[in-house]
């Protein structure tokens, strides 16, 4: 093998986010336990780089001494059972620290400066379902009837913000559901939980994004009214909707006739763009309303509108900006939910859910860092680099600067 390009992701690890100080940084509330808070963390953290499916999986990998050439000799690795219990009781605010130092050093490399989308460092949105289950529960879940039956159905809910558009897709921060604060109730839920995410991510990273786009959900003058606070432009689609002053503002853009008509753009034959400007109910700025209706070569036809506060901004920016907000479902957190198990419930209980979606959140950007700083030109496809971590970890010479110190 020319490259080992695991032996690579891990010198990059330890070397630009000092990974094993970070590890040897993290505490849990376990009492006299065996190993360090850093070793229960390592293997799992590895096995989501490396896109375990399960903890099985995981356990069947140190039981077979997979990880040994990472190990101080002589170090043994905790069992999976040990490892659960530990997830529950870690201190969150550790590995959220983790989070946080990758995201920072990769601001001060300079990973966002060039923009992700016509200059503009854009982030998206989503809210996803991390757990689910009729029988299973714990303090944290959240509750809801199932629809027309009498039994409950448990779930963990999160959102998550992500940069788009070109190069790395990282995740930039996250945010659960709190039971008892949110509503189960799906959207009010989410968006309850995406303000709180925009406010602290906003006031930790001034100015790291210029835009934040977010689906039909958040097209109210609550979500506008938050972005404006945090100094945020933002992108908001729309669909059916009862806010009257988009009803109104819709009526007024159909009839008039198209601002713009672009010709061969992106697989269509030709993209009709009308535009208007309009007040939203206790919002003070006034808004953008945006209606792309594009048609492809073989006669389909299909739109797109939104609202927006970027008043300054290309309207082919927008439309960029939009397509990958669609893009992202597809990309970033459809990878996430199939290829890193984001809906697969790892271990449940206390913090353990939280953990093990900061985890894979770290372990996706470093894969995501590592592929589009390092690699690119060389791997073609992330599939393609994850099978040749894989490959690298079973092949992998023992090198003291392999070894990870978190002593
Ligand atoms: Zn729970």
């Amino acid at each position: 093998m020319r490259k080992n390009y695991f032996a690579k992701l891990l010198n990059y690890t330890k070397n630009v986010f000092k990974i094993e100080k970070s590890l040897s940084k993290l505490k849990d509330g376990r009492k006299n336990p065996t190993y360090k808070t850093a070793h229960v963390v390592l293997p799992v953290l590895i096995g989501f780089v490396i896109r375990i499916r399960s903890f099985n999986t995981l356990n069947n990998m140190m039981r077979e001494n997979e990880f040994v050439n990472l190990l101080p000799r002589g170090m043994k690795l905790p069992k999976i059972d040990a490892i659960r219990d530990a997830l529950k009781v870690v201190e969150i605010e550790g590995l959220r620290g983790m989070l946080t130092y990758q995201i920072r050093k990769a601001r001060s490399n300079k990973v966002f400066e060039n923009g992700t989308i016509d200059g503009y460092t854009v982030a998206a949105i989503d809210g996803t379902q991390t757990f689910n289950s009729d029988k299973k529960s714990c303090e944290k879940c959240l509750k809801a009837l199932k629809k027309g039956k009498e039994a409950q159905r448990n779930f963990h809910n999160s959102v998550v913000i992500s940069t788009i558009g070109n190069g790395a897709k990282v995740v930039l921060d996250f945010e659960p559901y709190r039971a008892g604060e949110d509503e189960a109730k799906k959207d009010e839920g989410e968006l309850t939980a995406a303000k709180r995410l925009i406010q602290r991510f906003s006031s930790n990273n001034e100015r790291l994004i210029d835009v934040v786009v977010y689906d039909a959900i958040a097209c109210n003058s609550e979500w506008i009214n938050t972005c404006n606070e945090a100094s945020l432009e933002t992108v908001v689609r729309v669909k059916n909707n009862n806010v009257d002053s988009i009803r109104e503002i819709k009526k007024q853009v159909n009839k008039s006739t198209e601002t713009a008509i672009w010709t061969d753009v992106g697989g269509y034959e030709n993209i009709k763009v009308f535009e208007g400007t309009f007040k939203m109910n206790n919002v003070a700025k006034p808004l953008r309303f945006i209606k792309f209706l594009m048609k492809k070569p073989n006669g389909k036809r299909s739109q797109i509108m939104i609202i927006t506060t970027c008043f300054e901004m290309d309207i082919r920016t927008l439309f960029k900006i939009i397509r990958a907000r669609q893009d992202i479902e597809n990309s970033i957190f459809h990878n996430l939910k199939t290829e890193c198990g984001l809906e697969h419930c790892f271990v449940h209980g206390g913090n353990a859910i939280e953990a093990v979606l900061c985890l894979m959140f770290i372990a996706s950007n470093y894969m995501q860092l590592f592929y589009h700083r390092r690699i690119k030109k060389s791997v073609k496809t992330q599939v393609e680099l994850i099978r040749q971590f894989v490959k690298g970890l079973y092949l992998l010479k023992r090198t003291p600067e392999l070894i990870f110190n978190t002593g």
